[in-house]
């Protein structure tokens, strides 16, 4: 596997790395594994300093990292310096809230003596992670890991190689000890062999269903736990008393950020019969206005897609749409321009058996359907795979939220734009996968809650709970 930045506005190869060695892999193995035995005896409090550092080198070089992200995968500048902006709010937040989070928990109990848990770093983890948001996607895990003490191998995509080389610079410049997040260019058999090494205690893994499958297989094999952030085809439903001016300036915007290629990208629309007329008008009107183009210029407002294989695997599935009965009412035409440039699309007509409505379009292509009830929209929501995210737009806020609650997803947002914020637990279920990254329940993904349960004495006539219930023998 060649790691390699290929920046897919000029197509130009720009660098390429060597991959690593098994013997680099071990270094790293046992650096980090050494790190984690000196970060059990040291207090959380002194890893806070050296995360806020990170922020703030983070800002530092926010020009360059944004830049390096944009040649790397096409991301239009403005987003990128977005992004880089969101993994210095994650590195601030955790900074400031991992050590009470992970102070003891007292429980009440009829155990003999006082019960806590105790949050404590379990070892090194394996962190494989995707294109579409090489920087952020880094952080949600580095962050609360970083705070509670386990150190992490870094495969990334091998079309990002710039950027992931890049982050891991700028947080070992920042004063992370060596071997807190280590970026190697490692091949699937390798991350596979550093799975089932023994200093390795989990496996954190955003991607495709392909890769998760695979990674979590290997995971399961060896034992270790794993979180799995993968695909999703969140609806954007829209009830018949939606306010359409949020609805019509929300939803191209839901589509086309990132050029389309984000998890929770609103990937089909859900419309009431009484506002889908007007709800095509107007996504056609916003689809039409953005403008293609270098992504390093702040005018531009749709990106190229990543690469050329995710260019042409986009055409065929719509090619395929297309062919099972797809409408097309906007797009699908040839771009004049070298980049791996799409032009947003706009199906419908998409029945059940259409491959579009089960397989994620994982680019700027919208799908909406027309339904005529509430439970009917509800209904073909819930008909996918998948469960990660979705919005609902609603005349009111409470109704939105009874609606929401039906939706099979791990995040629902009422009349609003999506939120991917330090504070917010962030996953899904169903094939979305499993286990949720930032928030209170992300810096508990790779914790030993360890109980603890102290008194001066044993007390004879509590030995054990239900497990004594006969008292000590005679
Ligand atoms: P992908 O092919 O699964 O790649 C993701 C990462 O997994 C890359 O680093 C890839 O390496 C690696 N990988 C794949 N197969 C592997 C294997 N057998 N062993 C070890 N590593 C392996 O995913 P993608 O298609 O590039 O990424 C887009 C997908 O990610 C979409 O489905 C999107 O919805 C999902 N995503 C989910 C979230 C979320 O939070 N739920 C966020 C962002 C994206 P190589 O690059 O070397 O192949």
């Amino acid at each position: 596997m060649a790691y390699k930045t290929v920046n897919p506005y000029t197509n130009e190869v720009v660098v390429e790395y060597k991959n690593t060695t098994d013997e680099e892999l071990e270094a790293a193995l046992q650096t980090g594994h050494e790190l984690y035995k000196k970060f059990r005896k040291q207090p959380i409090s002194e890893r806070k300093e050296i995360l806020h550092n990170v922020a703030a080198k983070i800002r530092e070089k926010a020009d360059e990292l944004a830049k390096a992200c944009t040649v790397d995968m096409g991301k239009l500048i403005g987003e990128a310096h977005g992004e880089v902006e969101l993994c210095a709010m994650i590195a601030d937040y955790f900074a400031d809230h991992a050590e009470d989070m992970l102070k003891p928990e007292k429980l009440e109990t009829t155990a003999n003596g006082v019960a806590e848990i105790h949050h404590h770093a379990t070892g090194v983890l394996m962190m494989v992670e995707p294109w579409n948001f090489p920087y952020y996607q880094i952080m949600r895990v580095f962050a609360p890991n970083f705070m509670v003490g386990n150190p992490m191998i870094l495969k990334h995509a091998s079309n990002t190689p710039t950027s992931a080389k890049m982050m891991c610079d700028v947080i070992a410049e920042a004063g992370a000890p060596e071997g807190s997040i280590v970026n190697l260019f490692l091949t699937y058999d390798q991350v596979t062999k550093a799975i089932h090494d023994v200093r390795v205690q989990g496996v954190a893994l955003t991607g495709s269903e392909r890769g998760g499958e695979s990674v979590a297989t290997e995971a399961g094999k060896a034992l270790k736990k794993t979180t799995m952030e993968l695909g999703g085809m969140d609806a954007f439903i829209v009830l018949d008393d939606a306010n359409m001016d949020d609805v019509v300036n929300i939803a191209w915007r839901s589509r086309l950020y990132n050029a389309g290629q984000e998890c929770t990208s609103s990937k089909r629309f859900i419309v009431m019969e009484n506002v889908y007329d007007e709800f095509v008008e107007k996504l056609k009107e916003n689809f039409s206005k953005v403008k293609m183009g270098d992504p390093l210029d702040p005018k531009t407002t749709l990106a190229p897609m990543n690469s050329k294989r995710a260019k042409e695997k986009l055409q065929k599935q719509v090619d395929d749409a297309i062919a099972a009965g797809a409408k097309v009412v906007y797009g699908n035409e040839a771009v004049d321009l070298d980049g791996q440039f799409f032009m947003p699309t706009i199906l419908t007509d998409i029945d059940r058996n259409n491959p579009a409505h089960t397989t994620e379009l994982f680019g700027p292509v919208g799908v909406i359907y027309k339904v005529t009830t509430e439970e009917e929209a509800i209904e073909l929501a819930n008909d996918s795979s998948y469960g990660l995210g979705g919005i609902v737009f609603a005349g009111d806020s409470k109704h939105g939220e009874e609606v929401a609650d039906q939706i099979e997803t791990g995040m629902v947002f009422v009349n609003n734009f999506r939120y991917s914020l330090p504070e917010l637990p962030f996953g899904g279920i169903k094939r979305s996968g499993y286990g949720r990254e930032m928030s209170k329940l992300g810096q508990m993904a790779f914790v030993n809650e360890q109980l603890i349960i102290k008194a001066d004495r044993p007390d004879l006539n509590n030995l054990g709970g239900g497990l004594v219930a006969s008292g000590p023998a005679e």
